[in-house]
């Protein structure tokens, strides 16, 4: 999976949601905490919320599916100079010795 690193530029932090329809459709995995609920007329239901997840202010975020891109949140910020995207290389971190 592509992953970005979010840079914020602003002392202020950034929050975010990671929508289903827009992060884990797109990542191909889902994110979302799963809860099992039951509706009205008794019937099992999953409910699933989005993971939230934030850039504080003048720090960068942990590596986020590429997808968080497409959020309009995240779009919206990064035209206003608030948020810089980096992507993470996808060759493994660790050097064989
Ligand atoms: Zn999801």
């Amino acid at each position: 999976m592509e992953q970005v690193i979010l840079i914020n530029c602003k002392p202020q932090t950034f929050f975010g949601n990671m929508y289903h329809d827009a992060v884990c459709r797109r990542a191909g995995a889902c994110f979302c905490r799963q809860e099992l609920t039951r509706s009205a007329s008794g019937k099992k239901v999953q409910q699933k919320w989005p993971k939230g997840f934030h850039v504080f202010g003048k720090s960068q975020s942990e590596p986020l599916p590429k997808a968080v891109l497409y959020l309009e949140d995240v779009q919206a910020a990064l035209q206003s100079g608030w948020l810089k995207s980096f992507d993470v290389p996808t060759t493994p971190s660790v050097l064989s010795e």
